[in-house]
């Protein structure tokens, strides 16, 4: 093993001979070890377990910090390096190229921590904790209010950014504060009105430009506003009704993203694109889901750039029939060809 003292808090380690017997393909990867945390940034990450599509390249330097130190060094890091920073939640709303993503790949999955507070009512919660997770507890402590939430396979950080909603509720009706870490390395916490929320958008999701994306604020924790002191039974039984629910009426079965355009109000964008005659529509391994139009799904072996030349094909379709133009609420980050 070769170890090296780099320039300023970091150290490297050679994979060359740490990491060959493990896997072939990591014999030019790189581990990084940030001094005075238990954080490492390897290099050539493997994105696509990481996404609910199953697709996507590596990222040119991943990190997965444990706490809010190891963020905060990891996003120094970045900035020493000028590398761009896109965060990872639970990937469940993204399409990452099968070119990758340059720069630095910051995932919260291990950003862990949560407290029900009963004199408030109020539940605090680390970024990378789960949101069907958090709701199942929530029911089983009989507070109301995340009931609506269980079928949405994110994280608290991707749900404060995106807006995550269903069943007529969303995160900003009972978002009390998120607490952001700044690209200067600061913290601050925000009302739900600085965020500038609306319909599945925040002005936390700021441009997938990779220049805009250093500027990215990082949700590292979240308070939200719960009603305790409901029958268990009686929040478990919604709860599961609106489990039951999605189940049946949406594919579930299959790698997707759950709807990949926003509703253009009046229309829902499923039946927009099933009135087109597209269900079923295929390019590659990415079908428009049989029983759920708004989704894209991985059928088997799907390449980003198959999903990415269906969704310019739907938009061109409702555009041609309809004069409607779809906006994707999927995130699709890194290089994607123009010409499908
Ligand atoms: C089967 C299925 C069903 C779904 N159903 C719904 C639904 O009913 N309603 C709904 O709203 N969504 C739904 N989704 C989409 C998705 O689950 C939500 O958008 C979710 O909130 C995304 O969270 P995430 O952690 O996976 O974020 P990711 O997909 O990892 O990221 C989404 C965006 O948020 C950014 N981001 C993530 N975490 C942070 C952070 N901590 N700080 C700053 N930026 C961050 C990312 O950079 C990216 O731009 C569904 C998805 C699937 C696969």
């Amino acid at each position: 093993m070769k170890i090296s003292q780099a320039a300023g808090n970091v150290c490297t380690i050679s994979a060359s001979t740490t990491q060959k017997q493990k896997t072939e393909k990591s014999s030019d990867s790189k581990i990084i070890y940030l001094k005075d945390t238990d954080c490492v940034i390897q290099s050539h990450a493997s994105l696509s377990a990481f996404t609910s599509y199953r697709v996507g390249g590596d990222a040119e330097w991943y990190a997965a910090p444990r706490n809010l130190e190891a963020l905060q060094a990891s996003v120094e890091y970045a900035k020493e390096h000028e590398l761009t920073v896109t965060i990872l939640g639970a990937g469940s709303n993204l399409l990452v190229s099968d070119r990758g993503i340059p720069g630095l790949v910051i995932s919260t999955r291990h950003l862990r921590h949560s407290y029900f507070d009963p004199q408030t009512g109020q539940l605090t919660v680390a970024a990378g904790e789960s949101i069907p997770s958090l709701a199942w507890e929530a029911a089983k402590l009989g507070w109301q209010g995340l009931e609506w939430a269980v079928g949405i396979p994110g994280t608290v950080g991707g749900a404060v950014v995106m807006n995550a909603g269903a069943h007529n509720s969303c995160i900003a009706d009972m978002l009390v504060s998120a607490q952001v870490l700044l690209p200067d390395g600061t913290l601050e916490t925000l009302a739900p009105e600085d965020i500038g929320y609306s319909y599945r958008t925040s002005a936390l999701q700021g441009s997938a430009a990779p220049t805009e994306r250093r500027c990215q604020r990082i949700v590292t924790q979240a308070t939200f506003q719960l009603q305790p002191g409901a029958d268990p039974a009686i929040v478990l039984a919604t709860t599961k009704q609106h489990k039951k629910h999605r189940l049946t009426t949406q594919p579930y079965n299959f790698p997707s993203c759950g709807s990949v355009f926003r509703n253009p109000k009046p229309y829902a964008a499923g039946w927009l694109i099933e009135q087109t005659g597209l269900k079923g529509y295929q390019i590659g391994g990415a079908q428009v889901a049989l029983l759920h139009a708004n989704f894209i799904v991985n059928r088997g072996g799907a390449k980003a750039s198959d999903i990415f030349c269906l969704i310019r094909h739907i938009q061109h379709q409702v555009q041609e029939n309809w004069s409607i133009c779809l906006e994707p609420e999927v995130k699709m980050i890194g290089e994607f060809q123009a010409a499908c």
